[in-house]
């Protein structure tokens, strides 16, 4: 059957993989297992997670042991499955499942695809985290396979967009558009970070646009300074350094006029 072969096929696929984080309680509904794709067309000013950035395996020198660690490795979806397979019980118990991030997961979208499919074969709920920041195609492709879409909306205005994250926002806004049009379940999320998209009136802005694209929620995540570490260790400057985290607290005047703008929003 034409099935099995494609089955097998991708199952020869490698996708590039830095880490598969397990029991993880902030991707997605309950108990899921994070697997986290390396490589990503985007360079966010505050990425959280430089190691994720490049499409090639790095060194990482831990400046306190000396010792060096490399971050990235090629992974069957054989592989990948069996890991995230090894929690099965606890994805039923709580209705969890897997959730693949970045990185950026459509950017090794034929990895991604294999991956959705042998976990939707296998009874699993599906999300992917992403900037939605790929060609239409491929973006339907991969996102038609996902049970929820956590979708990144870095900023509501091109000019800043481009400036915070090296890209412009048209793709993102055009892909959350259709995938909602879709009827896709998607939730939008907004890292709030300071002095770049932080005020009331970036708040207004992003509901304008939210609105447009047809969504009528979204998480707001505060900006923390816990990658910090990474960049030393792969001998990078930080630009955030001395920058605290946003306490919740803070975000309470962006979340009112969102709220008030008809936006369903939540931390
Ligand atoms: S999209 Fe995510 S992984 Fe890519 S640079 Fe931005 S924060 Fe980092």
């Amino acid at each position: 059957m034409a099935g099995s072969q494609t089955t097998a096929a991708a199952q020869e696929l490698c996708g590039l993989i830095f880490n598969i984080q397990k029991f993880s309680t902030n991707d997605g509904p309950g108990v899921r297992t994070t697997v986290f794709f390396k490589g990503c067309p985007l360079r966010c000013r505050w990425c959280a997670n430089p190691e994720s950035q490049d499409f090639t395996p790095e060194v990482l020198c831990h400046a306190e042991t000396g010792k060096s660690e490399t971050t990235g490795t090629w992974r069957t979806v054989d592989e990948v499955i069996s890991v995230c397979l090894q929690d099965l019980p606890f994805y039923e118990e709580s209705g969890g499942g897997v959730t693949l991030s970045g990185g950026e997961v459509l950017s090794q979208p034929d990895f991604a695809i294999a991956l959705l499919q042998a976990l939707q074969e296998k009874g699993i709920h599906t999300a992917i985290e992403t900037s939605g920041f790929a060609q239409p195609a491929t973006f339907r492709q991969v996102a038609g396979l996902s049970d929820l879409l956590l979708f990144d909306m870095k900023h509501w205005d091109g000019d800043r967009h481009l400036w915070g994250t090296g890209v412009t926002n048209e793709l993102p806004l055009a892909n959350m558009r259709t995938a909602i049009a879709d009827g896709l379940a998607v939730l939008p999320r907004i890292p709030i970070i300071p002095g770049f998209n932080d005020t009331t009136d970036d708040a207004h802005g992003f509901a304008r646009r939210l609105r447009e694209v047809g969504a009528d929620r979204c998480q707001l995540l505060p900006f923390h300074p816990y990658g910090e570490n990474k960049y030393q260790e792969l001998g990078r400057p930080y630009e955030y350094t001395g920058q605290k985290a946003l306490r919740p607290e803070a975000l309470q005047p962006l979340i009112q006029v969102l709220q008030e703008e008809g936006i369903d929003t939540f931390l």
